[in-house]
């Protein structure tokens, strides 16, 4: 198993090349140069495995000689027993009369989807790390400096899945006073010595530019390994195919056996979902992906125009659901390829198919720079159009989709993420009904990315305007009971990067 950038300049990296590097030197992300195939009897073998069992099987497809099954099983055990629910990701019932189901992402350490990925990649970072460096005989020559910028989500979940990691140093920076209260103190609290919060005085696109700026010294990146967690990391996506198969399976045992699934997922950079298009690609028998954006809509206005535009002039909105704030979805890149690939190239040129759609790619990517946008052709539109689905969510109906599910007889408390999708799969209704002719054979199954008590905010402001009563109180989880008034360690650096690489360099382990 090797893999290529989807820009075409770099081929026949291994997984754990891929997995250390992150990004690809040719700015492109890193794709599997062959999908693996399913093994035959993947239907009734897979069927019953724990999630972690099952992660295990599907990661061993895709990781080559560079780990064997039974190390990539301990992976996978050590990364889902930090889950708060032996199934790891629950399938629950929300509305019965439309079988529509709610898929928990949320039950690991900081209570966001990110931590099913991230859970594993810091495991695997560690495993990568200590092995290059046995070797070698050496005991610390092999360290990796994992540099990023948060707005909340994804700097706790990296921060649970890096502490305490061999030879992984991290360094989070965050707007300060700019996260909510929670987010802040699940990340300051976290006391282990390789874990450093750096406040920075400015916006959260400052520590976006900073951390940019970084990784663009190399001198810099290489004396101290700078690596990145970010959703560009293709261990990352793949981690996250497993709860595609997992939700599949648990479907199949609960509805039977021609239930056909329809996944909703709210989306920002593609991350998510993209691991869903990967399990349809594999052989998972899936109805349709559907897209659910906020007002960030670049995704939906693609499967509505066939052009993707990143609306400049106004940019970034603020919304209820900050994870999903984003200009560009920088995942999109790896479905593009393949879009690209199948629907775009032409038949007469001596090039393979493959540098065909990165040569593709690299004009979309310019004119996307440049222009602002760029377009595809009908047929490419067409073909996208059997995969995914796609609806927008306002903040207004984001509320109200709050409200409306925990004002019900059997109330469930939706955070704003998922909100967004289920106001989605509303909108979507009809075409999942017509999918299978209205036979009650297709299932909707809504991805919540995260625990509502990350977002009391938003989902207080939801209910108390609806007149109703909560008592957040009671559905904090334990971990979050007095996580205000516990110890933390936070650095704060100016505005700069010079300052922040200093802070780096003072720092490290
Ligand atoms: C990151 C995140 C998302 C968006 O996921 P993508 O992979 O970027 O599409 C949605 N909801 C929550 C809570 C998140 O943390």
């Amino acid at each position: 198993m090797k893999y290529r950038s989807t820009r075409g300049q770099v081929a026949g990296q291994s997984f754990e090349s891929v997995v250390l590097e992150g990004l690809a030197s040719d700015g492109g992300l890193y794709i599997p140069e062959q999908l693996p195939s399913l093994p035959s009897d993947w239907q009734t073998r897979w069927a019953t495995l724990s999630f972690a069992k099952l992660a295990a099987e599907l990661i061993t497809l895709f990781v080559g000689s560079d780990l064997t099954p039974s190390e990539v099983e301990q992976l996978t055990e050590r990364s889902y027993a930090t889950f708060d629910t032996p199934s790891v990701t629950p399938l629950v019932d929300l509305d019965p009369s439309s079988n529509t189901h709610i898929l928990e992402l949320f039950h690991g350490p900081t209570f966001a989807f990110k931590d099913v990925a991230l859970q594993f990649l810091g495991n695997l970072f560690e495993f990568f790390l200590e092995r290059k460096n046995a070797r070698e005989g050496q005991v610390d020559k092999y360290k990796i400096t994992v540099v990023g910028a948060t707005s909340g989500d994804t700097g706790s979940a990296a921060i649970y899945g890096l502490r305490g990691k061999k030879n992984v140093s991290v360094f989070i920076l965050h707007p300060k006073g700019r996260v909510s209260p929670i987010q802040e103190a699940q990340m300051t609290t976290v006391l282990d010595s390789n874990v450093h919060n750096v406040s920075i005085e400015g916006t959260f696109d400052d520590c976006q530019d900073i951390v940019k700026q970084l990784f663009g010294r190399a001198d810099f990146k290489q004396e101290h390994s700078l690596g990145a967690v970010n959703s560009i990391n293709w261990a990352r996506i793949l981690a996250q195919i497993t709860y595609y198969f997992y939700a599949y399976f648990t479907l199949m045992r609960e509805k039977g056996k021609d239930a056909v699934p329809v996944f909703v997922v709210p989306s920002g950079n593609f991350g998510d979902i993209l691991a869903g298009y990967y399990a349809k690609s594999l052989g998972l028998p899936v109805g349709r992906l559907a897209i659910a954006t906020n007002a960030n809509d670049i995704l939906d206005r693609f499967l509505d125009s066939g052009v993707y535009e990143k609306n400049a002039e106004k940019g970034v909105l603020a919304t209820p659901s900050p994870a999903m704030d984003i200009l560009v979805s920088s995942n999109f890149e790896r479905f593009l390829w393949y879009l690209a690939r199948d629907h775009e190239i032409s038949s007469e040129s001596s090039e393979t198919v493959e540098a065909q759609a990165s040569e593709i790619i690299r004009q979309w990517m310019d004119q996307l720079k440049t222009t602002g946008s760029f377009s595809v052709t009908n047929a490419a539109l067409d073909a996208a159009r059997q995969v995914f689905w796609s609806g927008r969510c306002s903040n207004e109906d984001t509320y109200k989709t709050i409200a409306k599910y925990y004002g019900r007889e059997q109330p469930y408390l939706l955070d704003p993420h998922t909100a967004v999708g289920v106001h989605v799969a509303e909108k979507l209704r009809p075409q999942i009904n017509a999918l299978c002719e209205n036979s009650g054979k297709v299932h909707t199954i809504c991805l919540s990315t995260a625990h509502p008590a990350k977002f009391s905010e938003a989902v207080l402001k939801a209910v108390n305007e609806n007149g109703q009563n909560l008592d957040f109180q009671s559905i904090l989880p334990a971990p979050f009971i007095g996580l205000l008034e516990q110890p933390r360690r936070c650095l704060s650096c100016d505005n700069s990067a010079d300052a922040v690489a200093q802070l780096i360099v003072e720092n490290i382990n």
